[in-house]
């Protein structure tokens, strides 16, 4: 049966519980996405890049992750259009692609991507 508190409007907590992994029944905290016991913060006081207190060199924050992820990207869509210009016999490069990454097949999509 939901908290009285729930019926009423309030936010429930978004959290998973560790032990059940169900939804936890607790309303969310005021302002907070989640209640007290699964560790409730406004979002206005959660410290990022450089404010966080294990911001070390910045290799890992979400800014410096998006233009390696960037870069790695436009990469592997230059190696797709040598492939595709005959440029190179080359074995393909393995492993994951990067987010966002969508194979050249045209010289169409070749010539966009140097615009
Ligand atoms: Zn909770």
């Amino acid at each position: 049966m939901p908290l009285h508190s729930l019926s009423h409007g309030a936010k429930q907590c978004t959290a998973l519980t560790k032990r059940t992994k169900q939804p936890c029944k607790n309303p969310a905290a005021y302002g907070c996405k989640t209640c007290i016991m699964h560790g409730a913060r406004k979002p206005e006081t959660i410290k990022r890049g450089k404010d966080h207190v294990n911001f070390v060199h910045g290799r890992r924050t979400l800014e410096a992750q998006a233009e390696q992820n960037a870069a790695s990207r436009r990469l592997q869509q230059l190696e797709d259009a040598m492939h595709l210009l005959g440029m190179t016999t080359a074995k393909r490069s393995r492993g994951r692609k990067a987010n966002g990454y969508t194979k050249l097949t045209s010289l169409d999509d070749v010539k966009k991507l140097l615009k």
